[in-house]
């Protein structure tokens, strides 16, 4: 602890990623794709080393965002792109939920938010689940001073996603504040909120390329919503760097976007591999929460979620285990290809045999 931090500094529990293997390992713990890139992403890194590199990015990144409008069939000017929706979440935090009220969010959502809200001072207002393990949209947003709602759908670690009726039902009741909705892994089988952006001012939607378009190393994220909100976050993004992304990520980003057949096969295999995984962990006794996430939740009523986490880890295989009391005995699994959910299922069967 340093004298010269500042008081946020000194009460911030940093963020832990899911650790990097150094040897060989299946891994299945930071819910990245299986799957490599569309294949048009090998001759754009091409491209980019003989007629990019040497020059400055274009500083409105606009063929990337115009690439985006046109997937989601909205304006260029409803679009911002950041160095991975971790970067585009803190700059939404930084342009709308600093007003001194609670930002309403859920207890059990992506841990990165906590963290967002010790650096930026903004109190959360947290909203238990319910007994399904999904958020309870009806408590969010429904006290009468708020800073903003966020959430996660489908959530994470849980999987569980809302439809579009009720997040617009939490729209037509949150008007005054920013309602954001992390949609990191809407690709594997949820609605997109997308769609109510023309009819609410005040929702933004963000997503990201690291978990269906497979460049999770890439760094790049994107938001989308009203032109108001978007020149919001450029704003705050315009005080640190006047250059969204850089020019490899916009190359990058396109070439994914422009394959919307390997897209969509690859996603697709996720979904069926999910969905197998998920009944042969249920006919090893486990219970799972329905995801519509590249991930799946899970318990055993006889093993303990720490337990199973080293059985797998010393058997070379990565999962991800929550020192929380709510989520203490649940591991969460990364879906992988076949062959890699076969050899997680085979040490489970061992572990719990
Ligand atoms: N939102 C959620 C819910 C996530 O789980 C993640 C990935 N850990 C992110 C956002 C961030 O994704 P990225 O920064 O790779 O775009």
């Amino acid at each position: 602890m340093s004298q010269y931090w500042s008081p946020a500094i000194k009460a911030l529990t940093p963020y832990v990623p899911g650790e990097q293997p150094r040897e060989r390992v299946i891994k299945l713990n930071t819910n990245e794709n299986p799957y490599p890139p569309a294949p048009g992403v090998g001759q754009a890194l091409r491209d980019y080393a003989t007629d990019h590199l040497r020059l400055y990015p274009d500083p409105t990144s606009a063929a990337l965002r115009a690439t985006l409008a046109k997937t989601f069939s909205i304006e260029s000017q409803q679009v911002f792109v950041g160095n991975g929706s971790d970067e585009v979440l803190a700059l939404a935090f930084q342009a709308f939920f600093c007003h001194g009220a609670p930002l309403d969010v859920p207890t059990i959502t992506y841990s990165f938010y906590p963290v967002y809200a010790n650096l930026y001072n903004v109190e959360l207002r947290p909203h238990s689940l319910n007994a399904s393990w999904e958020v309870d949209i009806e408590a969010l947003g429904s006290a009468s001073e708020r800073s903003g709602v966020i959430f996660a759908n489908p959530n994470a670690p849980t999987g569980h996603a809302h439809s579009l009726e009720s997040i617009e039902k939490l729209l037509k009741r949150v008007t005054d504040r920013v309602v954001l909705v992390d949609e990191a892994y809407v690709d594997f089988g949820a609605e997109s909120a997308i769609a109510l952006i023309d009819r609410y001012p005040n929702l933004l939607v963000t997503g990201t390329f690291s978990k269906s378009r497979s460049l999770a190393g890439l760094r790049l994220g994107y938001a989308v919503g009203s032109a108001e909100l978007i020149d919001g976050l450029q704003r705050v993004k315009d005080s640190f760097n006047s250059y969204p992304v850089d020019s490899l990520a916009s190359l990058v980003g396109i070439a994914a976007l422009n394959d919307e057949a390997h897209f969509d096969a690859c996603r697709e295999r996720v979904i069926t591999t999910r969905e197998r995984t998920r009944q042969r962990l249920e006919a090893l006794g486990f219970e799972v929460l329905p995801s519509k996430a590249n991930f799946v939740l899970a318990q055993h009523p006889d093993y303990a979620g720490a337990q199973l986490f080293a059985g797998l880890r010393e058997r070379g295989i990565l999962v991800r285990h929550f020192n929380t009391p709510e989520l203490n005995n649940f591991l969460r699994i990364t879906i992988g290809t076949d062959d890699e959910m076969d050899s997680l299922l085979e040490a489970l069967q061992v572990i719990c045999g």
